[in-house]
């Protein structure tokens, strides 16, 4: 195929991928983005293999087979709640193919003709042993988290003694096995050493990380993936992956700082892995002993019938107890009283960047309901009565007040300032981040303990009866 053609296809599939990320910028769009950029994938996967005809037809036709149906089989099964576990394996999948093809290149080229002297292959072996080591670290790092988070290692910060030390020698003898293959290129040994030591640092860094810090881990990784690409792109002189490479990194970037500008941490500490642990030290009966209220559902709906203003306040437990749409019948039955129901969403609530818009949106809750955090926080005090619907950190007032404790700082979604708070779970256990919550134990709040879907289905009738 002419080159020129090529390049103008591969113009035209960036251009999708630009349309499906400014899609994604908004739920209302974000289902169209992701259209736009699956067909921007598919042509630049179709010409690229196409125009190389290094692989035989019948390896390409297996290949996306293969690919499709794994990836629509774990799309069909994996629960809402599993999602971020599984972006964490994508995640891990990306750095994997990334370095998969840094090898198969390395290994390609010094068992053939080596590497062009001077700046064409010093490139290319730069590019290589940037792809292996960022590779590897996502590989190793999103299968840590993968395993984090779907609790088959314990989500608290597994730190070693010594842990920052271990991590910054592991860096600096990485980044000298990348100088010496630039020197060396030749030398598999350095090669294989920074495979080795890239992957222990995968694994030192995200065990270290525990608490509610998981969401900037998973950015960060997401970010790493598309450098890797972006890496592979030099290695393989394909602008196509350098384009999708950095607009993945450098969205994954802006999505970590967005993150950690939710959760209260810096890039910086990020990068070397220095975050806050789980408080655990923080003493849940002194806050609650004597001073919670439990309430019925009767006795809520009385309280929401006089309301004027309602905002329900969904996090990861809506999720767990699939209770997307008896809130929104919940809603319903309290506009038909005619109150003003509507949504605050933190950027965090649940377990992965825009999971409650998503579960609402299944639900089919009017976007313009939905409100973000800093737009809604100013009129909780015009608020009759705040639901709190399995959501716990990202209502804790202490991340406001308390120094002392590890979410402080964290911006949070302002329910405590409503007249009325009705908070429903299941206990007064801890959410993500292991800590209680002085919310469930304010004078104007009242827990309705309960499974989520049960509690608001139980609500509704009560409301409906009453009315
Ligand atoms: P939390 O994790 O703080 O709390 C969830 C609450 O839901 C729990 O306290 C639990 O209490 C309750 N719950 C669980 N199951 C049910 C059920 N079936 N019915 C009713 N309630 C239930 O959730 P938030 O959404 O407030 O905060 C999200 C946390 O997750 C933050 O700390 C955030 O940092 C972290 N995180 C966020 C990610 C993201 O990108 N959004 C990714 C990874 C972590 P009980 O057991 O008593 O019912």
């Amino acid at each position: 195929m002419d080159n020129s053609l090529i390049q103008l296809i591969y113009l035209l599939a960036a251009s999708f991928f630009v349309l499906g990320i400014k899609g994604m910028t908004k739920p209302r769009t974000a289902i169209r983005g992701n259209q736009f950029a699956a067909v921007g994938m598919l042509i630049a996967v179709l010409v690229t293999l196409l125009d190389q005809k290094i692989v035989s037809y019948e390896f390409i036709i297996l290949g996306i087979a293969l690919g499709g149906l794994l990836g629509a089989i774990l799309a069909i099964k994996v629960q809402m709640t599993a999602m971020p576990q599984m972006v964490a394996l994508l995640n891990g999948f990306g750095g994997g193919a990334s370095l998969g093809v840094a090898a198969a290149y390395y290994f390609e080229t010094i068992s053939g003709a080596g590497f062009a002297p001077g700046l064409e292959g010093s490139i290319i072996v730069v590019a290589i042993a940037a792809t292996t080591i960022i590779g590897s670290v996502t590989l190793t790092g999103s299968v840590i988290a993968f395993g984090k988070l779907q609790e088959i290692i314990s989500g608290n910060s597994i730190g070693l003694p010594g842990g920052k030390v271990i991590n910054a020698v592991l860096v600096a003898c990485a980044l000298y096995a990348l100088v010496s293959l630039i020197n060396a290129p030749t030398q598999e040994m350095f090669f294989y050493a920074m495979i080795v030591l890239a992957a222990i640092l995968g694994i030192t860094l995200v065990l270290a990380i525990g608490g509610a810090d998981m969401p900037v881990v998973i950015a960060l990784l997401n970010s790493y993936s598309g450098i890797a690409a972006a890496s592979t792109g030099f290695i393989m002189n394909n602008t196509m992956l350098i384009v999708a490479g950095s607009l993945v990194g450098a969205s994954g970037l802006i999505l970590t700082r967005i993150m950690c500008v939710a959760m209260n941490r810096s890039l910086i500490n990020v990068l070397f892995g220095l975050m806050a642990e789980a408080g655990d030290s923080i003493d849940a009966d002194e806050v609650y002993d004597g001073k919670v209220t439990s309430s019925s559902p009767d006795e809520v709906a009385m309280i929401i019938e006089n309301a004027r203003r309602v905002v329900i306040i969904p996090g990861f437990g809506l999720a767990m107890a699939q209770a997307q749409h008896a809130v929104r019948e919940l809603a319903d039955s309290m506009k038909k009283l005619g109150i003003e129901v509507e949504y605050a969403i933190h950027p965090v609530a649940g377990r992965m960047p825009g999971h409650m818009n998503v579960l609402l949106a299944e639900a089919e809750v009017p976007y313009e309901q939905m409100i973000e955090m800093d737009t809604i926080n100013p009129t909780f005090e015009q608020t009759d009565v705040a639901i709190v619907i399995g959501a716990n950190d990202v209502t804790n007032p202490m991340a406001r007040e308390d120094k002392g404790c590890p979410i402080y700082g964290m911006p949070i979604l302002n329910v405590d300032k409503s007249r009325t708070v009705v908070v429903i779970k299941r206990s007064l256990s801890a959410g993500f981040a292991g800590l209680p919550n002085p919310l469930f134990a304010q004078d104007n709040t009242l827990m309705l303990f309960g499974d989520g879907k049960k509690a608001v289905t139980d609500l509704t009738a009560a409301l409906n009866e009453a009315a």
